[in-house]
């Protein structure tokens, strides 16, 4: 049977972010994903600084021949006053962000993936971990176990791992809900750059995503508020479908590496998408565990010390995350009250089963 010298969970960013770093260290990777299809999920909205990682990945070219729409900055009400905050530039103009629909950005990383010589095994559902000595050797799967060196977790914000680990999940936020759709049609007002726009309970994140394709976002600071509703300068737009609801209460797992295991992108910790930077992280930390796999394997007595300074390196953009998505908050017209609470609350997942 072929054993892998890593197996990961999960094909979005983080998980082939991983995978393409991963093989071209000549290791033997197989990459699991539960979905059978490209799907559309939120996560279109990508920062200037995801170019370079782009490159990196090799899937620059395919991004940059797309013809993807590029912004300059985002529109921010944030309070009485309405201005643009650019992203900045240099000689050569200024920088851009990008929007691309995730069912592409995931396609051209899984594809580079492959081409990495990265084992894909889907639909392949990873059902439970499988424990030596108290270290993870492997998981077994709906299409069988696998056994592997080192496991990398980069299942998403359900933190597939944590749970079978029973690893403790702090929660920063008290339960959060974001509700997000699509619209189709033409909005002059949304069509230079993404707003994001404050108002007494929470926030809206409208973006052009494509020649006539739009996305919200919505966020209430009180999850028995959260409001279902396209923003008001989308109500004119076909609905492509109703809205839907992500659990994105503030929640890092610390444990974040142990022995066998790495945890990456929204699998080990998740702000709300107010951040503006998801899909930078889950590649970075997808990048930064590779690295950590090889070094493991590489020097298997050191394993401890590069577990410790992986969780450090992620717990502190954590927590500078964290620090930055406070102070967003203090400023907001009718900051949260939470805010002022204790900074640590219990972490439950949200049911999400009505929406
Ligand atoms: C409403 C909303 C809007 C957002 N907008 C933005 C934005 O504009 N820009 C941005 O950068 N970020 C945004 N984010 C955040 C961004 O979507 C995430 O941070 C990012 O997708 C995390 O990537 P990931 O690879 O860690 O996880 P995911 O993209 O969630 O990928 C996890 C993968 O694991 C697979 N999987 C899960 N469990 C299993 C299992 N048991 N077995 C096998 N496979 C499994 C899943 O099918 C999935 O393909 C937004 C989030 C929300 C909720």
């Amino acid at each position: 049977m072929y054993n892998p010298d890593v197996v990961i969970i999960g094909a979005g960013p983080a998980g082939s972010a991983a995978a393409i770093f991963c093989a071209r260290q000549g290791l033997r990777v197989t990459l699991l994903e539960q979905s059978s299809v490209y799907r559309d999920r939120p996560g279109e909205t990508l920062p200037p600084g995801i170019e370079p990682l782009l490159q990196q990945l090799g899937i620059a070219d395919s991004v940059l021949s797309g013809d993807f729409i590029r912004h300059t900055g985002n529109w921010v009400q944030w309070g009485p006053h309405h201005h643009f905050n650019a992203f900045g530039g240099n000689a050569d103009g200024p920088w851009r962000g990008f929007q691309i629909p995730r069912r592409l950005l995931d396609g051209f990383m899984l594809s580079q993936a492959r081409a990495a010589g990265v084992f894909i095994v889907r639909p392949c559902r990873a059902t439970s971990v499988i424990l030596k000595d108290q270290a993870v050797v492997g998981v077994d799967t709906d299409q069988g176990a696998f056994h592997c060196a080192q496991l990398i977790d980069a299942s998403g914000a359900k933190g597939w791992l944590a749970r079978q680990l029973e690893l403790e999940r702090q929660a920063y936020s008290p339960p959060l809900l974001a509700m997000y759709g699509y619209g189709q049609g033409t909005c002059a007002a949304c069509d230079d750059a993404p707003a994001i726009i404050a108002d007494q309970d929470g926030w809206y994140w409208m973006a052009k995503i494509g020649s006539d394709a739009y996305a919200w976002t919505r966020l209430n600071f009180d999850i028995h508020q959260a409001d279902r509703q396209a923003p008001a300068a989308f109500a004119h737009l076909q609905h492509l479908s109703r809205a839907r609801g992500a659990d994105v209460t503030w929640r890092a797992c610390r444990q974040c590496a142990g022995p066998g295991y790495f945890m990456v992108g929204d699998a080990a910790s998740v702000l709300d998408p107010g951040t503006s930077h998801g899909v930078l992280k889950a590649i970075m930390s997808g990048m930064m565990a590779a690295h950590a796999v090889v070094e493991s394997l590489a020097h298997p007595n050191h394993r401890p010390s590069i577990e410790h300074q992986y969780r450090h390196w992620l717990n502190s953009w954590f927590e500078r995350d964290l620090r930055k998505m406070r102070e967003l908050y203090a400023a907001h017209p009718t900051p949260p009250d939470w805010l002022s609470a204790a900074p640590i609350f219990h972490f439950d997942p949200c049911d999400l089963s009505g929406i």
